[in-house]
């Protein structure tokens, strides 16, 4: 038996140096022992790994080390034999990674896909609380995370709060930004917290005004802001009283809108989906994408995202609507449309007769692209290459629903939709063949509608848009 003592509990190096050594010496997965250092005494006297012998060599599909990388920090027991009996059953299977159905390999993208989620949800609900110290204000945040994400997640932090001398406080362990280094201490306790501060009002009012009582599921809700996470959320006081008030309740939020896109970006656009033939298994399951999207590094945007927003809506849907991209309050909340324009969108629907429940929504692109400006997230147009990164996702999406008829919103959907670009004002209200299946039509993106200045041309232009998705419903029937 060799028992293989790693130096902490996401000694990633430490696992991939000792697994190269056992399986070089030819160590089946079964005679191995995992351990951390803290357990050490419990096999005191057995023997560890020998070093790998000199030139002993092997390569492991990238998709095998992303997917370790993942696994790694994931709280089960498991965890460092399940990736040590794959990589042992690599050579004999060197297609192993792509059998989705063996136990193995389910196993791990199951592991995996829970740190995502855990990476995605200590971005979102992590709260700072403002503390004085000898160098001024600072911030202090306590966070349980249900993996063991606080490394993986501190690149984003900094990068979001750079400006900001802060610290995040988790059992696992503690990181430090004073504005250029990252540090990180043993785990702490959450007494090493503040408990409150004027920023508890920051939250709430900030939550108060993005949610978005049209588009309330309070199942939906929970399963996104679970419980678990509430004693930390300033704002969590406030959802019994939002949802008892939703009914009645009107918001005015304000979001700046996608832009048209420049000529240069839609000839990009065309050339790199021309050139960048895409790879790997397409998604075969809306689930898949769901999953997908949130480890998705086809591009650089999930890089200052919260999260991927897939598609939502009736896998059977006859009508599809592909927005720009997910805007500020989309990215926080993993919903399509749940913003200032998804607002437009349902009253606009309601008008025209169209049910949202049975149309399926998405995005051209699926991370939001945004520049921090202060506490503002102030969004970007996604630029050419983004664009043509995420098709491999919106085709996936158009490829399992097969809807009757797409509804491109905007001239950066349509780019993508289309694969041409297709002005507004001379294609809308006009069935468009498309060459896979299916008709397209164009039409505004509603939050071109919150920008018109002019009351009247605003009313014209809406009506328009009611005029437009009328002509798309019925057109699905
Ligand atoms: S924007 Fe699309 S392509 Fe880029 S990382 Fe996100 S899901 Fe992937």
């Amino acid at each position: 038996m060799q028992v293989v003592r790693l130096a902490s509990e996401t000694d990633l190096a430490g696992w991939r140096t000792a697994a190269r050594s056992l399986r070089a010496s030819g160590v089946p997965p079964e005679a191995a022992i995992w351990t951390v250092d803290g357990d050490a005494s419990l096999f005191a006297g057995e023997a560890g790994p020998a070093p790998a012998p000199v030139g002993a060599s092997f390569t492991v599909p990238r998709e095998f080390v992303e997917l370790a990388e993942q696994v790694i920090l994931h709280r089960s027991d498991e965890r460092f034999s399940l990736l040590y009996r794959l990589l042992w059953r690599l050579e004999s299977e060197p297609n192993l990674m792509k059998i989705t159905t063996d136990p193995d390999v389910d196993k791990a993208r199951l592991f995996a896909r829970a740190v995502s989620k855990a990476a995605h949800k200590m971005k979102a609900f992590v709260r700072f609380r403002s503390v004085q110290d000898e160098a001024g204000e600072a911030y202090v945040a306590w966070f349980e995370p249900a993996h063991r994400v606080t490394e993986a997640t501190a690149p984003f932090f900094t990068r979001r709060f750079a400006n900001m001398r802060f610290s995040i406080l988790t059992p696992d362990v503690c990181l430090h930004w004073d504005t250029e280094t990252l540090a990180f201490t043993p785990g702490a306790d959450p007494a090493d917290a503040p408990s409150s501060d004027a920023l508890e009002d920051y939250w709430r009012t900030y939550y108060a005004s993005i949610f978005n009582p049209a588009r309330l599921k309070v199942g939906a809700m929970q399963k996104e802001m679970p419980k678990r996470y509430w004693r930390n959320l300033p704002e969590a006081g406030l959802i019994p009283e939002l949802i008892a008030k939703a009914e009645a309740r009107t918001s005015q939020m304000v979001r700046q809108a996608p832009s048209e896109p420049e000529r240069r970006i839609v000839r990009a656009v065309l050339r790199a989906s021309r050139d960048a033939p895409y790879d790997g298994q397409p998604p075969a399951s809306l689930e898949e994408i769901a999953a997908g999207v949130q480890v998705c590094r086809r591009c650089d945007l999930y890089r200052d995202a919260t999260q991927g927003v897939p598609g939502e809506g009736p896998k059977q849907a006859r009508l599809m609507f592909v927005g720009e991209q997910p805007g500020d309050q989309e990215d926080l909340a993993g919903h399509p449309f749940v913003g200032p324009a998804g607002q437009v969108l349902d009253k606009a629907l309601a008008e025209a007769g169209v049910p949202r429940a049975e149309t399926f929504v998405t995005n051209a692109v699926k991370h939001f692209k945004h520049e921090q400006r202060g506490k503002r997230r102030i969004h970007q147009t996604p630029n050419s290459s983004e664009v043509a990164a995420c098709r491999w996702w919106l085709e996936g999406e158009r490829r399992i629903v097969r809807p009757r008829v797409i509804v491109a919103l905007g001239a950066t959907a349509a780019l993508s939709v289309f694969g041409k670009p297709t002005p507004i004002g001379k294609f809308r209200q006009q069935a468009i063949q498309l060459p896979d299946q299916g008709q397209g039509v164009v039409t505004y993106h509603p939050s071109y509608l919150l920008r018109v200045p002019d009351k009247e041309a605003k009313a014209k232009a809406y009506a328009m848009f009611v005029e437009d998705l009328r002509f798309a419903w019925d057109l699905a029937a």
